[in-house]
């Protein structure tokens, strides 16, 4: 979820923000944009302010001066990933890990995905029921991973649910293929435990979850560039060509976004605040009425992203699954959010900071997971879409494969042209609209030459000789 910054100095205008923010640690970028005037005038007002508040009440308002550090009790560090991949290696019959890197302008990333399959790669014959998981993707919501964590020592019975006996576990598990990205941020997480904790986007700067291509680069009234770049252009980000080659090479039938801030289950639209026509929508509703009853107590949020969370949101990564990738059931679930904490807070608002609530959200989010890989092959298949046994569609290939030029080959392979050509529309109507925008630019710049360049004429000739 985007943060909401409040006002923590109602009488500061838009620009005096920023200099709030140097002291809370965020200013440097934030700091160009704002003149040197303005950042004097905000520095003496907020002198001014803070003086008024000591003198007023005596001490220090605690919401503005404290903020809750990471509880490394609680919480993994970035090794959680080195934990994941010894859980992996304890269980090779039902585990695999790939770690793929990608490099762009000097700029590196890598993902790490692990997947589940019972009876290992070879004997997957595509059938199975596929769902791709994603944790991680903004920095600062690390309770997303401990989830992942959790989920993935449930898959490997290192962990168990309290409802649940091995058998049917096992019952549901063999029909799955499951792919979870547990940290898809590495970069922004570390920028997170060196101290920046309200960091959300990656290592330089981009919200990958601005960074796809269904809307990109649309910026609302409130548009606020530490919470929502959306980079030079879709999938400008090592990290998000990851992941789109991921989800176009697996192909899910279910995708799940996990972030914290809120509890809700959104489906799409995020960049508008209306959802899709149709059965699919029907039966997304019906999974997260299902989630929201069995494991979220009736309380959390349900609807589009954008009509539900409070602002639109453009270049998401639900949004292209469902609109591109034709992704049957796309979802994003905020799994956690303390309404009541200070808007520099952000680990308190963006995490549980005491052992009972963090027991809490893990049990009950790890228990809505395997609610839906019970549940939702039994949906989907009422639909039909996507679920063909047998077809050689579904086959399951290594995400290596997409760094030797896949994505391409993919088209004749399996005859599925329409997905990679929409992947190239969505580029192509981005291009349009940037080509667009500079025509009218330029056409702007030559008009304005010719009415100067006359207008110099005239002047010169109404001079004697
Ligand atoms: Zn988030």
């Amino acid at each position: 979820m985007k943060h909401r910054t409040e006002a923590c100095f109602s009488s500061f205008s838009s620009s005096c923000f920023s200099t709030v923010s140097l002291v809370m640690g965020r200013g440097p970028r934030l700091l160009s944009l704002t003149s040197s005037f303005s950042i004097s005038f905000c520095f003496f007002a907020f002198l001014q302010d803070a003086v008024f508040l000591v003198v007023v009440n005596g001490n220090n308002n605690p919401n503005l001066m404290s903020w809750t550090p990471i509880d490394h009790d609680l919480y993994h560090s970035s090794n959680l990933m080195e934990q994941i991949k010894a859980l992996v290696q304890r269980h090779p019959g039902k585990l695999n890990i790939e770690t793929v890197k990608s490099r762009n302008k000097g700029y590196q990333a890598e993902i790490s995905v692990v997947t589940y399959c019972r009876e290992g790669r070879e004997s997957d014959d595509g059938s199975k029921f596929r769902i791709l998981i994603s944790f991680g993707q903004h920095g600062r919501e690390l309770i997303t991973s401990e989830l992942a964590f959790r989920i993935l020592s449930i898959l490997s019975e290192e962990q168990f649910l309290p409802n649940m006996s091995p058998a049917s576990l096992n019952s549901i598990l063999d029909k799955l293929v499951i792919k979870v990205v547990p940290m898809e941020n590495l970069n922004g997480r570390k920028l997170v435990e060196a101290g920046d904790l309200c960091e959300r986007r990656n290592g330089r700067g981009v919200d990958l979850n601005r960074n796809w291509s269904v809307d990109w680069g649309k910026k609302e009234k409130d548009y606020d560039p530490y919470e929502e770049n959306p980079g030079t252009a879709p999938f400008s980000e090592p990290e998000t060509q990851i992941m789109r080659k991921l989800a176009v090479s697996f192909d899910p039938h279910v995708w799940v976004n996990v972030h914290s801030g809120m509890e809700a289950l959104f489906m799409p639209y995020d960049h508008k605040n209306t959802t899709p026509y149709g059965l699919p929508t029907h039966q997304m509703k019906l999974l997260l009425e299902e989630v929201n009853h069995l494991h979220c107590q009736k309380h959390c949020v349900i609807g589009s992203g954008g009509g539900s969370v409070g602002y639109l949101a453009h270049g998401t990564a639900t949004d292209f699954m469902y609109d591109v990738v034709k992704v049957p059931m796309a979802f994003t679930f905020e799994i956690y959010g303390n309404r009541a904490a200070s808007s520099n807070d952000c680990f308190k608002m963006f995490n549980p900071t005491d052992l009972t609530t963090f027991n809490r959200v893990l049990n009950d989010w790890s228990a809505a997971f395997f609610t839906i890989f019970k549940v939702g092959p039994r949906l989907l298949g009422e639909v039909g879409s996507k679920v063909l046994p047998g077809s050689n569609l579904a086959k399951w290939v290594s995400i290596d494969d997409y760094l030797d030029g896949y994505l391409m080959e993919r088209s004749s392979r399996y005859g599925k042209k329409m997905e990679v050509l929409e992947l190239g529309i969505q580029e192509i109507r981005t291009y349009f609209r940037l080509f667009l925008l500079s025509s009218v630019l330029l056409m702007f710049m030559f008009c304005a030459r010719i009415s100067k360049s006359k207008s110099n004429r005239q002047v010169i000739a109404s001079i004697p000789i």
